[in-house]
């Protein structure tokens, strides 16, 4: 955790979409079990989460709708990878819904650790991992729900710098099944992944989960 606070003191938000939408056009989201303007909707359906954001994004005036970090939510139900005796609901990194298409910056100086097209549903489809050194330690982001695009180019131990625009926010055929959005996660211990990691945890496990993937806004430094 010190890691990543570490980088950011003072450094203010840092741009991890297209640096033409200010932060002033983003505002929080709330997609967790506990919202009630959630009970009548369908949020793992794409086109129904798609028209919550967008009822969001409209009632602020904004471009970009971000939060969800330990969020525990209705958003996985469906899908057969999230089945099992222990629901895994609790989302580990940080969502920012906006179009697809828009651009993806590095928040750091780094270099890409792999890559993949995780492509079941409910998966992340286009999948980037960045690997970053601070202070003789690595730090790394994932960010998935990309376009295939994203992927083309790639290979492991490309430098990205930090601001530079390195891949897209995918569409629901692609992403795999959920209206367009980043998945923005910290992972401290990759633990042997390549291209992928647990995205979201059970309640049984989140003591570990939340110390291996802080809260991403300690990095970013968004308002909310
Ligand atoms: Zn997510």
């Amino acid at each position: 955790m010190e890691i990543v606070q570490s980088i950011t003191k003072g450094s203010g938000p840092i741009p991890i979409l297209d640096s033409g939408i200010p932060v002033s056009q983003y505002c929080p989201i709330n997609l967790s079990k506990d919202n009630r303007e959630l009970n009548s909707i369908n949020v793992s359906d794409a086109k129904e989460c798609q028209d919550y954001v967008d009822v969001v994004l409209k009632r602020n005036g904004s471009r970009v709708a971000y939060g969800g970090y330990l969020e525990k939510r209705n958003l996985y139900g469906d899908s057969e990878r999230f089945k099992g005796q222990e629901p895994r609901d609790i989302h580990l990194g940080m969502d920012f819904w906006c179009e697809a298409g828009t651009q993806v910056l590095a928040p750091l100086d780094g270099a890409v650790h792999s890559f993949a097209n995780n492509s079941d549903f409910g998966n992340y489809g286009p999948t980037v991992i960045l690997r970053h050194q601070i202070n003789g330690n690595s730090l790394y982001t994932l960010y998935g729900h990309l376009s295939l695009e994203s992927l083309e180019g790639l290979y492991m131990g490309k430098v990205i710098e930090k601001g530079e625009s390195f891949a897209f926010l995918g569409t629901p055929d692609i992403n795999v099944g959920y209206a367009p959005h980043l998945h923005f996660q910290l992972v401290l211990d990759l633990d042997n992944y390549q291209g992928d990691y647990p995205g979201v945890c059970s309640e049984k496990d989140l003591i570990y989960f939340r110390k291996n993937c802080p809260d991403p806004n300690l990095l970013l430094g968004y308002p909310f």
